[in-house]
């Protein structure tokens, strides 16, 4: 079996299965971590993770998270409220064809 070592900053040096491990890529940023909880202090434990070591623990079998791009995208405005939503709603009620008001002049 695949022995993983990591460094907790309280404990030092510990040995982790690739199950143990957990691999968050966001690709569109640029960034990717992993995290681990000691084995020793119980701590969960975040650490950057460069191109080289992403392919290691890839290759040790640790899963790989991806986060989405779209996760990463700006979205200016507010959030769309229950009182936006009621107001489409009745707005549909009212309109029978809706393509042409859909549709950017
Ligand atoms: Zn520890």
């Amino acid at each position: 079996m695949t022995t993983i070592k990591a460094t907790c900053p309280m404990c030092g040096d510990v040995d982790l299965t690739p199950a143990q491990v957990r691999l968050t890529v966001a690709a569109a940023a640029g960034w990717a971590t992993y995290t681990f909880k000691c084995v020793s202090c119980h701590d969960l434990i975040e650490k950057a993770a460069d191109d080289e070591v992403v392919a290691l623990l890839s290759s040790a079998g640790v899963l790989v998270d991806n986060v989405p791009g779209e996760v990463l995208e700006s979205h200016p405005g507010k959030p769309i409220s229950y009182d936006d939503v009621l107001d489409l709603a009745l707005w549909l009620e009212s309109h029978d064809v809706i393509v042409p008001h859909l549709v950017m002049h």
